[in-house]
């Protein structure tokens, strides 16, 4: 099949957090099944063109009207892992993708629709019979310029992130006959998403369980009628991890290598936590290390992490954090750094960074994921194989991959609330497990349950079924 996923992410290239990840390794699994993968990016500055092999700089003729202008795009071709990437820069002086940040700009929907459009051109132009696969708001648009042409599966990543735009941002690309596809009967303003909704084929998320939690007030933000009348053609789709790439045995970012299998794995993590502790230039301990590797954004429960911190560090446990900060948890995360940024046993980092991650995952003991909703989430999956217990919410993807302790096959420590106090019984909890206890849960565990071998072949089926019946 030949299988052309837009994307506004794709790791390591471009990656703002799970997505990127997500896009990436599904589109590798698909090119060693044998099928033609191709991502189509914008081309942020920020993109390594390096890395891709045979890069070559295409001049499709691509243009879009913008107003009274017509923007014409510039196209690099080159393949990354098996994948044909397609990174598409327009010729605009506001430079959408030449900035500091992936997203959060005051003209992401000008951005981001803009390149919804161009990706729906070159689609026409250079593939046959392509199935299109969209992932989040900003590839949304794409569903009704297209779907009279071509199969469209859209994926929600996470359905908090709506694409809400204005007539406006519509009419500047002369797209006006698709307003009422994006607008709800009983609720103001316009929503991309809600196009991609109505025009998709089939629509997927990324957790049996956030599949059905997204039909429902609590979690669909709004959008829990329009899921529920689409439910039909929604399917929950577990997100895999690449085992090549979280390998804790080939990790070139970790300071010793180990396999959770192995008999030494707790004597090569220690080697791991005092590496952790160099990176931070701070004295070594071996107290228990608990750690978050998050986007610090209200959905991460930012709070119970600031108390998961502050709890740890009063009961001489150490805490390890990399959280990326918004414009609602700068100031919070601020005083968190003022407040125990000197103690000794808080390594506290603000902002992304990929290497430090992995070897934060190979030196920590457990997680904390304290979420209120979690699509998916793949950070308890990537802890689990690196030899860390995850202490996790029962919500979304958590609730699909961790088993409480107390139960056949327990993994990890669910939590009874989303309240502070859960957060410290969590902490108390993970300390009780022995150690013999967590060794077998390595020891013991399949590898191959975090990989993409079961949800691959659900997405083949799907892409499948539109081969079957065409359009
Ligand atoms: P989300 O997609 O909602 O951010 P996921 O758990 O699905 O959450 O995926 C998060 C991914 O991003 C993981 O690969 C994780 O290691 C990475 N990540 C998140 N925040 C950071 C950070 N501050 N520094 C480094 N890596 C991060």
């Amino acid at each position: 099949m030949n299988i052309v996923h837009v994307s506004p992410e794709f790791a390591p290239l471009v990656k703002v957090g799970g997505l990127g990840d997500v896009v990436f390794s599904l589109s590798k699994e698909l090119a060693a099944e044998g099928h033609s993968s191709s991502v189509i990016l914008p081309h942020y500055s920020q993109i390594d063109e390096t890395l891709l092999e045979n890069p070559l700089q295409q001049e499709f003729v691509l243009t879009t009207p913008e107003g009274n202008a017509l923007i014409t795009w510039k196209t690099t071709r080159g393949i990354y892992n098996g994948i044909t990437l397609y990174l598409l820069k327009p010729n605009h002086p506001k430079r959408y993708f030449d900035r500091d940040k992936i997203y959060g700009e005051i003209d992401d929907n000008d951005r981001f629709i803009l390149f919804s459009c161009a990706a729906a051109l070159l689609i026409e132009e250079v593939f046959a019979s392509p199935i299109v696969h969209l992932h989040d708001w900003q590839t949304a648009l794409v569903a009704p310029l297209l779907f009279e042409e071509f199969p469209i599966v859209f994926t929600i990543h996470n359905i908090a992130y709506q694409g809400r735009c204005s007539e406006e941002n519509i009419r500047r690309v002369s797209l006006e006959k698709y307003l009422p596809s994006l607008r709800f009967y009983d609720r103001e303003g316009l929503y991309l998403m809600k196009g991609a909704l109505e025009w998709s084929g089939a629509i997927t998320t990324v957790s049996p369980t956030y599949a059905e939690e997204i039909q429902t007030p609590e979690f669909g933000y709004g959008f829990e009628g329009v899921v529920t009348h689409h439910a039909p053609k929604l399917v929950g789709i577990l997100n895999g991890l690449d085992l090549e790439y979280w390998n804790p045995q080939t990790d070139r970012h970790v300071a010793a290598n180990f396999s959770p299998h192995a008999k030494d794995l707790f004597e090569k993590k220690e080697v791991n936590k005092k590496a952790l502790f160099q990176w931070f230039q701070k004295p070594f301990s071996n107290a228990p290390l608990f750690c978050s590797i998050t986007r610090l954004v209200p959905q991460k429960g930012p709070d119970l992490i600031e108390a998961g911190i502050e709890y740890a560090l009063q009961t001489g446990r150490s805490f390890a954090l990399s959280g990326s900060t918004c414009d609602v948890t700068e100031t919070q995360f601020q005083k968190v750094q003022q407040r125990f940024g000197m103690h000794d046993q808080a390594l506290l980092y603000f902002g992304f960074d990929e290497p430090l991650a992995h070897l934060i995952y190979a030196a920590a003991d457990y997680i904390l994921i304290p979420s209120s909703f979690e699509p998916c989430g793949l950070t308890q999956m990537i802890a689990l194989l690196y030899g860390a217990i995850p202490i996790v919410t029962a919500t979304g993807g958590l609730k699909d991959t961790i088993v409480d302790i107390s139960a056949p096959g327990g993994n990890g420590i669910v939590l009874g609330a989303h309240t502070k106090e859960a957060v410290y019984e969590g902490i108390e909890r993970a300390c009780d497990i022995p150690l013999d206890v967590r060794k077998e849960i390595f020891g013991t565990m399949n590898r191959a349950r975090f990989s993409w071998k079961n949800s691959l072949a659900k997405y083949e089926q799907l892409y499948e079924s539109f081969v079957s019946e065409p359009l």
